[in-house]
This record gives C-alpha cells, structure tokens and sequence, in this order.
C-alpha cells in the first residue's frame, strides 16, 4: 500500500514569511492554511512539512528552538482537525555538502522511504524554486508555487501551477 501525500514548504507556504524565525510570537498562520489542509484531508491526502532551517546551521537559533515552534505549530493544526503526519528540516546552511538542503531531494526521498508514499500521485506546494526543483528531483511532477505576496519570476519557474496563496490550492488539486 502507498500513499499520497501533500508536501508543505513552511515558511511562506503555511506561516508569513519572516526572517530566522523561531518565535512563537513571531509565528504568523497565513489566511486559509487549515481550510486547505482540511480539504487535502477530505481528498485523502496525508500531509508533511519539509522545510530548510539554515537559522540553525548560522546559529540565529537551535535545533531545541526549532523543535519548540514546530511542537505548538503542529498543536495548532491539530486544534483545527488536521493531522500533519511528519515534519522534516534540514539545519544546514548553504555551504553545506548535506543532502536535505532544498533543491536537493534528500528530505523527499526519505518521506518516500518511510512511508512508502506514491510521488507521482503526490503534490509539492512551495514559495521558491528550490521547492520546485527538489520535488521534481524526487521524482515529483504535481508542484505548484505560491507567490504568497513576494515577487515571483512566474516565467522562469520549472512549477507546473502558479497561485497566490495556499488557499487558492483547491482550485488546483482536485483528485
Ligand atoms: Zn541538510
């Protein structure tokens, strides 16, 4: 049995944008998150967050500060009905030789291997290119790139849908 799964970039994809965040306080939901997932839910998806944390690797904050965050995000999704199934980061910077950094597909592939998840039957929604590309490394071809209100390069960009936001996601995936 496989399964299909919905992967979320986090920041600007689930929470506003804002630099090295890792305060609760600082934590934003953006408008219509849990009504997607409550959708992604009723269409039989499961959902897993993949996200790069190089504030750790810089150390504007720890793997502890990070853990905390995610733990009262994931009490949150869970107070609207959703269950996110895993959470994956990769705390590495940019100089890094890791394979978890995005575009890298390291993070994918090891959701795929632990859950046994069906990619062609799977979607990738994110706010940058790096999201794109290492979906489609992973052998993911459903992505879709949310402008999220920063400026995207819509005609450079290998997504095959483009929205303003994670709410308009319905109106994409559909099966
Ligand atoms: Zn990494």
């Amino acid at each position: 049995m496989t399964i299909k799964t919905i992967f979320l970039d986090r920041d600007g994809v689930i929470n506003k944008e804002a630099e090295y965040l890792f305060r609760i306080s600082d934590f934003e939901f953006i408008e219509g998150v849990f009504d997607a997932c409550l959708y992604f839910h009723n269409l039989g998806y499961k959902i897993i967050i993949i996200s790069n944390q190089s504030g750790i690797a810089r150390g504007y904050y720890n793997e502890n500060d990070y853990l905390k965050l995610t733990e009262w995000m994931l009490g949150q999704f869970n107070d609207n009905g959703i269950n996110i199934l895993d959470t994956f980061y990769c705390p590495h910077g940019p100089e890094s030789s890791c394979n978890c950094r995005k575009p890298k597909p390291g993070m994918l592939i090891e959701a795929k291997d632990k859950y046994n998840i069906s990619m062609k039957d799977s979607w990738m929604i994110g706010d940058s290119e790096s999201d794109i590309k290492a979906a489609n490394a992973a052998g993911i071809s459903n992505t879709i790139l949310v402008k999220s209100g920063h400026l995207v390069d819509e005609s450079n960009s290998n997504s095959k849908f483009t929205i303003d936001s994670i709410k308009q996601s319905k109106e994409v995936i559909k099966i």
